[in-house]
């Protein structure tokens, strides 16, 4: 009997973001894509990871880590898992290039092989899953769905897809190798959620261009245009439009100027007119005879929109008369970033334009429609939707039953749960993967990890601030010397409970026995322990509080 095979996913299913995934055949352990999330709270984190201890653990037995394509929240995370395993690492040839550079600047030697779609790779020497790359269309050049061939059948993981069958450049999605694959049978289909709950199909890339030359074309001023520098097909028609309208190219963001440097060493960008123009030559130009291409269209403070919109930006400012288009779409938790973004630059006198018609952006992720035609391309015996937070991987299954699958074969999982596949069919495991999330600030090293426990105290900080209580005692005696004294960071209502406070705290501290009070561990916990009570009742809050006790 073929040995089992387990699905074990440690992100991506429960969150928009570090999708990683595992599939365990025999002794070797095959890994799809390993990606950042983005935190959606300010507390001095720069990236979320998925918990990959599990990986880790068995490192001697992963064979391979296959990459679907290359947006930050499939590979960005890649640093974190080739510090401990060691494996070769697939992809196409522009995931690569996206790859690149980030482990080169961790430090980090990486087995990269580039792969076309139509190849087929093995996770290892004479291993048990061997992975065909299939194109499919997505907002980055190069992206495919993996068809992992194994013990138990074919497996077939979409990565992030939409149906295009006329994308702006770059091979349409392979609609006729999936169907193949479906007729041969597919007995697990793991497929994108993130557009579940849109009903409908997504915008073809292509029309988005005519959008973008008018817009261009009938700005009096001069144009910005914020967009993911990794959506290579969207700068080449922003390029496009901006020839059209009279405009030269000027690249404000790190990002956009490395990845437009990419793009164009790839053949992507190939007309002469499509070489950007420096700052200092875009200052100079009249207002009607630029555009600019720059990132920061998810509100981030740091990228050059945010510092344009503050009027911080050194080689460009925004004006009264200039046009700003967000074209990209809003991840999820950047609402209020975004909101802020906006009223910023309309401050300014910018006519901002986003969620315009004609939309000025194409969604990459395929909508409910899009969602039941791959269903009932590759009729899988089961389904397990993937990427997106819980209810889009449960409208995905209603997807997945509307279509005609049995509801016991759309299996809704969740990052850590172990779903075996076997020849009597599949079930979740009662033991799970270990499964979460790994806090880290971005430095020289690549990134380092923030540990749960100061992400834990930074939030307790943000929401009732800290109050600290000093208290000298007596070495031998345990009597109080002096205080506590108390101060405080950030507690609302502080100055008029503070002999309150106190009061309690010394008679908690007489209310202890002999032995207890010449204890110095005993008496910081009851000083610690009245400070929070007296607190809590005075004011209904609960600050963190920091005993310290000194023994004179
Ligand atoms: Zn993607």
């Amino acid at each position: 009997m073929p040995p089992p095979v387990r699905i074990v996913p440690l992100g991506g299913l429960g969150e928009v973001g570090m999708n990683c995934l595992a599939v365990e055949a025999g002794d070797r352990i095959a890994v799809i894509d390993c990606g950042v999330l983005f935190p959606e709270e300010n507390l001095g984190v720069d990236v979320v990871a998925p918990d990959l201890s599990w990986l880790v653990e068995r490192r001697d037995r992963v064979g391979g880590i296959f990459l679907t394509h290359g947006h930050e929240d499939h590979v960005g995370a890649l640093p974190f898992l080739l510090r401990h395993v060691q494996a070769p690492v697939f992809g196409t040839r522009f995931t690569l290039a996206m790859v690149r550079g980030r482990l080169a600047a961790a430090g980090i030697d990486a087995d990269l092989r580039e792969v076309a779609p139509g190849e087929v790779r093995s996770a290892g020497e004479g291993a048990p899953i061997s992975v065909e790359f299939v194109a499919v269309t997505h907002s980055i050049p190069d992206a495919c769905a993996l068809a992992l061939s194994t013990p138990q059948g074919t497996l077939l993981h979409t990565g992030d897809f939409k149906i295009d069958e006329r994308p702006v450049a770059g091979p349409p999605i392979d609609l006729a190798r999936l169907g193949a694959l479906g007729r041969a049978g597919v007995r697990l289909l793991l497929s994108d959620s993130t557009n579940a709950e849109r009903p409908g199909s997504t915008l073809g890339e292509a029309a988005v261009g005519p959008a973008l030359r008018d817009a261009l074309g009938d700005a009096r001023g001069r144009v910005f245009v914020a967009t993911f520098s990794s959506n290579v097909h969207r700068l080449v028609q922003v390029v496009a439009a901006a020839a059209a309208s009279g405009r030269r190219l000027a690249l404000l963001g790190r990002g956009m100027v490395e990845n437009f440097e990419i793009a164009r060493s790839l053949g992507y960008l190939t007309e002469p007119a499509w070489m950007p123009v420096a700052p200092d030559e875009a200052r100079r130009l009249p207002p009607r005879e630029l555009a600019v291409l720059t990132t920061g269209s998810q509100g981030e403070p740091r990228a050059a929109l945010g510092r344009l919109a503050r009027g911080e930006h050194p080689d460009l400012a925004v004006s009264p008369g200039d046009t700003v288009i967000l074209s990209s779409r809003q991840i999820p938790g950047n609402e209020l970033a975004v909101g802020r973004l906006v009223d910023e630059l309309c401050r300014r006198g910018a006519e901002v334009l986003w969620d315009a018609t004609p939309p000025l952006h194409a969604t990459g992720h395929a909508q409910a429609d899009e969602l039941r035609r791959m269903i009932e391309l590759v009729r899988p015996e089961r389904l397990v939707p993937i990427h997106g937070q819980y209810r889009q991987l449960a409208r995905h299954a209603a997807i997945g039953r509307a279509a005609g699958l049995p509801a016991e074969r759309c299996h809704v999982l969740s990052d850590g749960q172990i779903l075996e596949l076997d020849d009597d069919g599949a079930r979740v495991l009662p033991e799970r993967a270990p499964s979460g999330r790994v806090y880290a600030v971005r430095d020289e090293l690549g990134a380092s990890d923030v540990p749960h426990l100061v992400v834990q105290d930074r939030r307790l900080l943000a929401e009732a601030g800290l109050c600290i209580a000093v208290l000298a005692v007596a070495r031998d005696t345990g009597a109080v010397v002096r205080g506590p004294d108390l101060f405080s960071v950030g507690v609302a209502g502080f100055p008029a409970c503070e002999a309150e406070v106190r009061g309690e705290a010394l008679r908690a501290l007489e209310a202890l026995g002999p032995a207890a009070r010449t204890d110095a561990a005993e008496v910081q916990e009851a000083l610690r322990g009245a400070v929070r009570r007296a607190f809590r009742r005075a004011t209904g809050r609960r600050p963190s509080v920091l005993a310290v006790v000194l023994e004179l």
